[in-house]
Formats: C-alpha cells, structure tokens, sequence
C-alpha cells in the first residue's frame, strides 16, 4: 500500500473511495489523488497490449463514428500544436512521450523534426510504417535516448498512467536539451467536475489512471525534478456525441449502457462537439539552467 504523496511525498492522505477494485486516497497538503494499491508493471503491460488502441476505436459504434473520432482527434493535435510553437520556435527536435499511433505526429512532423515512445511495440510498428516518422517502443525510463538530445518533448494524457510519475519527469529532464520544453495535460483533482462526480468522474478510471493530480501537486513534481513551470492552463477538447456516449457508458456503467446504441441509432455519432469541463490541466515547463538533479 503507497502511504505517502506521489506528488509532494507527505504522509498527510487519507483513504477517498474504491473504484475497479483500487484503493483511491487523497493528499490533503497538494490535493493529489493516487491509487495506494496500483498493479504490478507485469499487468500494466498487459493492459497496454495489442489490443489497446483497436479496444478504444472499437468503442466508436459506426464508420462515421469512428471518422469523427479521428477528426476530433486530429483538432486537439493542431490546439496543441498551436501552443507550444508560442513556447518553442518551429524546426526543433520534438519527441512524442506515448505517441500511441501517432495522431499527434502526424501534425507535430509539419513543424518539428519527430520522434515518438510509446510502451505499445504495436502502435509504434504504425507510427514507423504509416508515417515513417523514428519511434521507439518501452518505457521512457529505460529507453537509452541520448540526454538533452530534444527541444520540445509531449506527455499527453500520459502521467496519469505510469507507475511512477516522478522518474519519468526525471527522464525528460534529462532527454530534454537547456531551455527546453515539456509539454503535459493530465485531468485536474482541484476541478468542479472532479469534486462534484468524485468517484464516477470520467477520468476516475483505474488501473489505467493511477495518479490523479492537482495543479499545486504537479507544479512541485515538477519544479522537484529542475523544471520550471511557465504556463497553465485548461485547454478545450474536440469530442463527438459518439465518444461521449462510450465514455459516459464507460465510466457510469449499467446505467447507461444503452446509450451509445441510442446516439448510433439516432445517428447523432458524428457530430462534432468542443468541450471544456475545466478538468484538464495543460502545463508548459521549461528545463530550468542548473543541472541539479533529484534523487530520490
Ligand atoms: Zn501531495
């Protein structure tokens, strides 16, 4: 059982709710949320195995869902793009920290050289045969990329998932080269949505998300490992009424079940939606000029 703060590493935490079967606790000095009793690495990979990335498609009930859902896709990669050549100028070395299948390369590589990690050999085989475009299939923490070898790296959507957050920021404060940039969204503990649905929260969903942190929780991780947090913010998502439909499906369970065949039947799938539920943290951060490192 983890007793102490993945985030500012306090004991202060106490026991929140149980939800898949994982024990769910609260730091009550940053506001992190974490699972005290998260699988072993050999079950995480399974969960991320060949079937991951055609699971989540699959979720999309017709074709046209499923185009929708790459389009929406397609619309946050340009959002995100877009802010981080505020943060980094055009035609540097961009790495892509679980790049999946490669939706964000595929815009990133119009401005950036790329290259991508994901711990999927499977979504990696695409990103190298659909866009040619360098990738690497492990964990971040392992790999053997060269140190400050990358100007810009992403995590989207990515730190919620990983056993231990801290040694992947560790990890690209290394790869990252001086005044680099790393680029992380992950959802937002401190958010009205958080704390009002709680436990049925759509991004309450363990094991696959196993920290869940508050923006004063990833602030000190990150100025803990030498980066210097310059932006933050709660960017809005492209989504289709189909996605929601599965998530909500998903997240609710039984009670809902019958939605995402209700929206397929009514055709209604497709449409194009921006959501902004204020529950997804954007942070921008920079390497910060002395090479201090933390060790733990
Ligand atoms: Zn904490």
């Amino acid at each position: 059982m983890i007793t102490h703060c993945p985030s500012c590493r306090t004991d202060r935490c106490s026991p929140l709710f149980v939800k898949n079967g994982c024990h769910i606790r609260s730091c009550r000095s940053c506001g992190t949320w974490f699972v005290a009793d998260p699988p072993s690495a050999e079950r995480l990979r399974g969960i991320y195995g060949a079937t991951y990335f055609e699971d989540r498609l699959a979720q999309h009930a017709s074709d046209a869902s499923k185009a929708a859902a790459q389009r929406a896709a397609t619309a946050n990669a340009r959002r995100r793009l877009a802010l981080i050549r505020r943060f980094a100028p055009r035609g540097r070395h961009l790495l892509d920290v679980g790049c999946g299948t490669g939706t964000f390369l595929s815009v990133a590589r119009e401005s950036y050289p790329c290259c991508g990690v994901d711990v999927s050999a499977d979504a990696v085989a695409v990103v190298r045969e659909r866009l040619g475009v360098e990738a690497h299939a492990g964990d971040l923490v392992a790999l053997d990329l060269p140190g400050g070898s990358f100007d810009v790296i992403t995590l989207f959507d990515v730190i919620e998932h990983v056993l231990e957050p801290g040694a992947w920021l560790r990890a690209v404060r290394r790869l990252l080269a001086p005044r680099g940039i790393v680029v992380v969204t992950t959802g937002d503990t401190d958010s009205l949505a958080c704390r009002v649905t709680g436990r049925w929260w759509h991004l309450m969903t363990p094991p696959e998300h196993l920290t869940f942190f508050s923006r004063r929780g990833l602030t000190e991780m990150m100025t803990r490992t030498g980066l210097v947090v310059e932006h933050v913010s709660h960017q809005p998502v492209a989504a289709n009424v189909g996605y929601m439909a599965a998530k909500l499906a998903d997240v609710i369970g039984w009670p809902t079940r019958w939605l995402p065949r209700a929206v397929s039947l009514l055709g209604l799938g497709a449409i194009d939606m921006k959501v902004n539920l204020l529950d997804v943290l954007t942070l921008v951060a920079r390497r910060g000029g002395s090479d201090r490192r933390e060790s733990d």
